[in-house]
């Protein structure tokens, strides 16, 4: 169904809840247009039907329009997930007319001092109105996307106002996924559940008041959830993950798992990876599970979890996501939520290419 190109892993912007790996790909192994165009005719062929153009920043790439005119040409719909501070209205433009079909722009807080902070970048919450404003223009689609944590959670109705200020059709309030660097940041990211269930609170009102105006996509923390989202809706069941140098994984975390073998859309078709390669066969459907998960009348709907997440907390990626309340580690780890939330929140552990150390702010 889906398909998300990480085009890139540069970034101007160093959220330390970022989804990419703490190793990140360097823009010399990135795939070349020709190699991404190809993807996409494959892409095409193999059936399917979106595709989410990521990073990283993907507008750092300089061929973005002609990937996006090439998608548009294979019929493929085309979602730019965006952090927006490197766009001009002319590329906007460009884009729109290549082909563009939507725009998802990911802001940080309501909050402009704050959202800087937590981006470690100057004046990006005046940036990103503008963006609104060209996307709002061009006549797309916009959805924003907003990562909720401790830093920023106080903040939910304002960020509500902005999305309906920047126009947006559909906001995404999307608690922090604890993996990569949001795993090393977890300390400083974790709401306490108080604070989660006023979110709730207010999604559930604000979704009420804005029938027919606004759409609320809300993401769940899964430490403070009975049971575990179906991690890209089942493990090689509708989605695949492109890497910036190629590597084709079933999630955008699966390279954290160890012993997995990933192939390469240079050295292999994108349908035969899709149907054969071994790690999309690894956790496809549910014959690896072990109990409880194996004999859970659930076990169609969760697919147990999230592969990584039970291999980064228990050792063993078979084991149930201990965001499951039927995990025996269950307990644990929601006393470890519990402890972290109720202590002053450490540094942020900037994301950034080339090591993990914190630097505060661009140049
Ligand atoms: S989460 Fe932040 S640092 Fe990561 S790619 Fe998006 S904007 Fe860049
Ligand atoms: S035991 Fe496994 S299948 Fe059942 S709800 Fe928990 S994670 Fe899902």
């Amino acid at each position: 169904m889906g398909l998300l190109m990480e085009l890139t892993h540069r970034c101007p912007l160093q959220c330390p809840y970022c989804s990419n790996p703490l190793e990140m790909d360097k823009p010399n192994i990135e795939l070349s247009t020709a190699e991404w165009q190809d993807v996409l005719r494959q892409a095409a062929e193999l059936g399917i039907l979106q595709i989410h153009l990521s990073g990283g920043e993907p507008t750092a790439r300089r061929d973005l329009e002609e990937i996006v005119k090439t998608a548009a040409e294979a019929g493929l719909y085309s979602n730019l997930i965006t952090a927006g501070v490197l766009l001009t209205r002319e590329r906007l433009q460009k884009l729109a007319e290549n082909g563009l079909d939507h725009v998802q722009l990911s802001i940080q807080d309501a909050d402009a001092e704050n959202a800087d902070r937590i981006a470690a970048y100057k004046g990006g919450l005046l940036k990103k109105r503008e963006v609104g404003a060209w996307v709002k223009e061009l006549g797309l689609p916009l959805t924003v996307n907003a990562p909720l944590h401790r830093q920023n959670i106080e903040n939910l109705p304002k960020i509500i106002d902005l999305a309906l200020e920047l126009g947006a059709g559909r906001l995404e309030v999307a608690h922090i996924q604890y993996y990569a660097w949001a795993l090393k940041n977890r300390a400083a990211l974790m709401p306490t559940r108080a604070q989660f269930m006023r979110t709730v609170e207010i999604v559930e009102e604000a979704r009420e008041r804005l029938k027919g105006i606004l759409v609320f996509d809300f993401v769940v923390p899964d430490y403070y959830a009975k049971y575990p989202k179906p991690c890209m809706g089942g493990w090689g069941s509708g989605i695949m993950n492109i890497t910036p140098s190629g590597k084709v994984l079933p999630c955008h975390a699966a390279e954290s798992l160890p012993g997995l073998e990933f192939d390469n859309v240079k050295t292999r078709r994108l349908a035969d990876i899709w149907l054969n390669g071994p790690a999309f066969q690894k956790f496809r459907g549910t014959d690896w599970m072990k109990e409880p998960c194996r004999s859970c009348d659930r076990r169609e709907i969760d697919f147990g979890g999230c592969r990584c997440q039970a291999f980064a907390l228990t050792g063993d990626a078979t084991n149930t996501d201990p965001a499951c309340s039927l995990s025996s580690l269950h307990a644990e780890w929601v006393k470890v939520a519990d402890i972290e939330s109720a202590k002053p929140a450490p540094e942020f552990v900037y994301r950034r290419i080339g090591g993990d150390k914190p630097k505060r702010e661009t140049a």
